[in-house]
């Protein structure tokens, strides 16, 4: 690298429009996986500045909610432009952050791109229906209405796409925002934000408020999850980040939208075309170093593929290129940091302990040793038990035979997890039962592709301990508004529903 990192990052942020004067001395350090090193120092919010904030955002909405629905897709249009013209920027802010690929980081910034058309598109179609009513002269319907504020609170692992699925749809709605980035991707939200306050100058007459960042670690997201001036909140991060979450904001009966952590399997059956599957596994399992909620995790190969597949898998895994993406075109960059590391030993330990035979998973020497890279593990299981049962958040591959599909699935479906799942099959019969309801217990069932790589089209989410939130595509847009049913008298009598009568 001919920059110094830091440099880079203030470079970067200073092209999507960020003021130089970012660093703060004594303010929270942002360590690049890449290297290790700290990158910047930058201010964190505290209670009393959250507060402010959702105070801000409440008294937008009072204005916002107003705003006709295509004026407000209006901005998300022009947010859409701005994007565009710093797609190469905050892809690079996610590479320095969450060491993705120049081409993740790319992908990453592409998603928000998608689900701001789709959202200007949904701006002209937020509508509800006309109901049949059982009495004469009146008429039925329902009308959607802006909601509240929208509180996001976002992972580090995908630190911009997420919020952006949130917010394109959340702002059409009728909704401001206030977002808490992952403490360990502060820069990338604010770059974002910039990016965003300049589709707000070309906008115009937004209120302030709009679109909010909050910068810092649990504390700053508790203001969030606590505060009943929120009236949504959409988490995104793990399981055991729901599990505090989500009960907080049920007993002040606000709404959530859960995004969690997942165990994804696939299921590789006799008739798979088994080049295509290995590039999907492969794919799937070592892609952004095994760090995506949709990662393959555990893999159900059949009795007579498993001398096939699994040797060439293995070879992929020997073989695949690891190293700084900023640098190289490796495929596997860093993980987040040590402790991500420890999880992984912990785990593969485990395993072994299980009776698993561990291929890979040693640490892989690039750049200072502060930087934490390791090559992804492979591990042959000859049961789905200990750690199988787990998210780790690294890469590594449960592997395990199957005979039967029927009990595959029943192992597919015996985890905590149940965000993604892959079938692959050219069988009619055995993709049309993965599909069915005695099938993959997933929120998302694919057939010939891996885990990972969803579209912003389709709702994206899981359920179990996924959380059983839906956002993204799809009618996902109506968690963002509250619904009222109207009933309207236009006759001159007063007929009751259910033929009540009550003369007076
Ligand atoms: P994490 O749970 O540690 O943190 C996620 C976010 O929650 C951060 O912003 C964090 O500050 C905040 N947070 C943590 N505790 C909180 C609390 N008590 N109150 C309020 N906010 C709190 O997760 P992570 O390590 O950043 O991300 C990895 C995890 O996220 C994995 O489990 C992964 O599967 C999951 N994930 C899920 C999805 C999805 O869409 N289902 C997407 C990305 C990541």
């Amino acid at each position: 690298m001919t920059q110094p990192l830091s440099e880079m990052t203030r470079d970067t942020l200073a092209a999507c429009g960020v003021s130089r004067d970012l660093e703060v001395a004594g303010g929270q350090a942002v360590i690049s996986p890449l290297t290790g090193e700290a990158v910047a120092h930058v201010a964190t919010d505290d209670a009393a500045s959250a507060a402010s904030a959702i105070d801000r955002a409440a008294a937008a909405f009072r204005d916002w909610r107003l705003v006709p629905a295509p004026k407000r897709g209006e901005l998300v249009r022009l947010f859409a432009e701005e994007l565009r013209a710093s797609k190469e920027e905050l892809g690079r802010l996610v590479s320095i952050e969450a060491g993705k690929s120049p081409s993740e980081g790319a992908g990453e910034v592409q998603e928000m791109i998608d689900i701001c058309d789709f959202a200007v598109g949904l701006s002209r179609q937020l509508y509800g229906l006309t109901i049949a009513t059982e009495r004469p002269g009146h008429r039925m319907m329902e009308t959607w209405h802006p909601l509240g504020v929208v509180g996001i609170i976002t992972a580090f692992n995908f630190p911009l796409a997420p919020w952006c699925w949130n917010a394109a749809l959340a702002l059409v709605c009728g909704d401001p925002v206030v977002w808490k980035p992952s403490e360990k991707t502060p820069l990338t939200a604010i770059g974002c934000q910039a990016v965003f306050d300049r589709a707000l100058a070309r906008f115009g007459d937004a209120p302030e408020g709009l679109s909010q960042i909050l910068i810092g670690g649990p504390e700053v997201g508790e203001v969030i999850t606590d505060s009943p001036k929120v009236a949504l909140v959409s988490a995104t991060g793990s399981t055991r980040m729901g599990r505090i979450v989500g009960p907080r904001v049920a007993a002040r009966f606000g709404r959530s939208i859960l995004e969690l952590g997942g165990n994804n399997a696939g299921i590789v059956c006799p008739s798979a075309d088994l080049d295509m599957a290995l590039r999907a596994i492969a794919f799937g399992a070592m892609g952004t170093a095994g760090q995506r909620c949709t990662t393959m995790r555990r893999l159900f190969v059949h009795d007579s593929v498993y001398d096939e597949l699994v040797p060439a898998l293995k070879r992929a895994y020997a073989s695949v290129s690891i190293g700084n993406p900023l640098e190289t075109d490796a495929l596997v960059g860093p993980l987040i940091d040590a402790a991500a590391f420890d999880a992984m030993g912990v785990a593969l330990r485990t395993a072994q302990e299980a009776g698993g035979t561990v291929h890979g998973g040693e640490r892989v020497e690039v750049g200072p040793e502060t930087a934490i890279y390791v090559r992804p593990a492979l591990v042959e299981m000859p049961a789905q038990t200990g750690p199988v049962m787990e998210e780790t958040f690294a890469p590594i591959l449960y592997v395990m035979r199957y005979s039967d599909l029927d009990a595959a699935i029943e192992d597919h479906n015996a985890v905590g997890g149940g965000l993604s799942s892959s079938i692959f099959t050219t069988d009619l019969r055995e993709m049309e039962v993965f599909l069915s309801a005695r099938g993959s217990d997933c929120g998302i069932a694919n057939v010939n592709i891996g885990t990972s790589g969803a579209e912003i089209g389709g709702a994206f989410g899981g359920e179990k301990e996924t959380g059983g939130g839906r956002e993204s595509g799809s009618d996902a847009w109506r968690a963002y508004m509250r619904r009222a049913t109207n009933t309207i008298n236009y006759s001159r009598d007063l007929p009751l529903a259910q033929g009540v009568t009550f003369d007076i």
